[in-house]
C-alpha cells in the first residue's frame, strides 16, 4: 500500500449545494481498482457515512464527528487494531466526549447566546438548513460525540468558546455550522491515530493525501504529506499556508476528482522527494 487518502465530505468529495459525488466517479473508480484506502474524515455522524460508503461501494475506516470517533469495520484487512472496543460491526476508538455531555453544556449556556443545536431541531428543520433529504437529516441527528449549531449573534462565538474551554469543549467551524466538540479531539489527531494503525499493520512506507475545504479540516491537512484545499462556492479558498499545499481549481466533487486523478497518475513519482504536482494542462 503506497497511498492513503483522507477526505472531508461536505464541500470536498460532496458538492456543498447538492451533496453529489458524481463528478468524482472517475477517481473513485481508480481508488477502488488500486485498493487505496479512502478514509472519510468528516463532521458527519457514523449513521450518515454508512449509506455514503454503500453508495460509493467502499468499506473502509471512517473518522466521524470532527475526530470524535474512529470506526474500523470489524475484521478490516484481518488487522490487529490494538485499541478501542468492539461494537456492532466495528472496532470503535472514542476520542471525543459523549453527546449527552455536549448537550448538557449547550442546554446550560446556549440560551444566553441564542444557540440552537441539532438536538433542538426537528429533522425537517435540519433538512431545511442543510438541503439534505429528510432521511439523511434524521441520520445527522443520531449523534455520538459532537453538536453542530447555529447562533443568533455569530460575533459572540469568542465568548462562547471561552466558556466551552473552561468545561472541556471547543468550537470549530465547518462549511455550514459551528460545531461544539471535545477539547481533546480534532480531525488531525484522528488521522494520526489511523496512520499509526496502518503503519503498525502494513509495515510499508505510505504517503498520505488529505482533502478539505474548511477551518475544521486544518488539523487534518497539517498531518498529511500532500494537503489539498478545495475552494468554497462563493467564498474561495480558506486563507492558509502549508508546505506543498495543492489548490483545486473547482469546488466540490469536480475539484476533488481533478486533483486526485492528477495525483494517481503520478502515483509512482509521489514517493520521490523532488516530485511536484502539475495541474491538468501541465503548469505547476
Ligand atoms: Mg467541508
Amino acid at each position: 500500500m503506497k497511498l492513503i487518502i483522507f477526505t472531508d465530505l461536505d464541500g470536498s468529495l460532496l458538492n456543498h449545494g447538492d451533496y453529489s459525488f458524481a463528478e468524482a466517479t472517475p477517481s473513485l473508480r481508480r481508488i477502488k481498482q488500486s485498493g487505496i484506502p479512502l478514509i472519510m474524515t468528516t463532521s458527519k455522524t457514523r449513521r450518515e457515512v454508512e449509506p455514503l460508503q454503500r453508495e460509493m461501494g467502499i468499506r473502509e475506516p471512517v473518522i466521524v464527528e470532527n475526530g470524535g470517533g474512529i470506526f474500523f469495520p470489524a475484521g478490516y484487512r484481518n488487522w490487529r487494531i490494538g485499541q478501542g472496543e468492539q461494537e456492532d460491526d466495528y472496532t470503535v476508538i472514542r476520542i471525543g466526549t459523549s453527546y449527552p455531555r455536549v448537550r448538557a453544556f449547550l442546554e446550560k449556556v446556549g440560551p444566553r447566546f441564542g444557540v440552537r443545536g441539532f438536538g433542538d431541531m426537528t429533522p425537517a428543520e435540519i433538512a431545511g438548513l442543510t438541503g439534505l433529504p429528510m432521511e439523511r437529516a434524521v441520520l445527522a441527528r443520531e449523534r455520538e460525540f459532537t453538536e453542530p449549531f447555529i447562533m443568533e449573534r455569530p460575533d459572540d462565538i469568542g465568548r462562547l468558546n471561552v466558556l466551552a474551554e473552561e468545561e472541556g469543549f471547543k468550537v470549530t467551524q465547518g462549511g455550514r455550522f459551528h460545531h461544539l466538540i471535545g477539547i481533546a479531539q480534532d480531525k488531525g489527531k484522528a488521522v494520526r491515530m489511523v496512520c499509526d494503525i496502518f503503519k503498525a499493520n502494513s509495515g510499508t512506507a505510505t504517503k498520505t493525501i488529505g482533502l478539505g475545504d474548511s477551518e475544521n479540516d486544518l488539523t487534518m491537512l497539517g498531518q498529511v504529506d500532500i494537503p489539498v484545499l478545495i475552494p468554497r462556492p462563493g467564498k474561495g479558498f480558506l486563507g492558509i499556508r502549508l508546505p506543498g499545499l495543492i489548490r483545486a481549481t473547482q469546488a466540490g466533487a469536480g475539484g476533488w476528482n481533478e486533483v486526485v486523478l492528477g495525483l494517481l497518475n503520478n502515483e509512482d513519482e509521489i514517493t520521490t522527494r523532488d516530485w511536484q504536482y502539475k495541474k491538468p494542462g501541465g503548469e505547476l
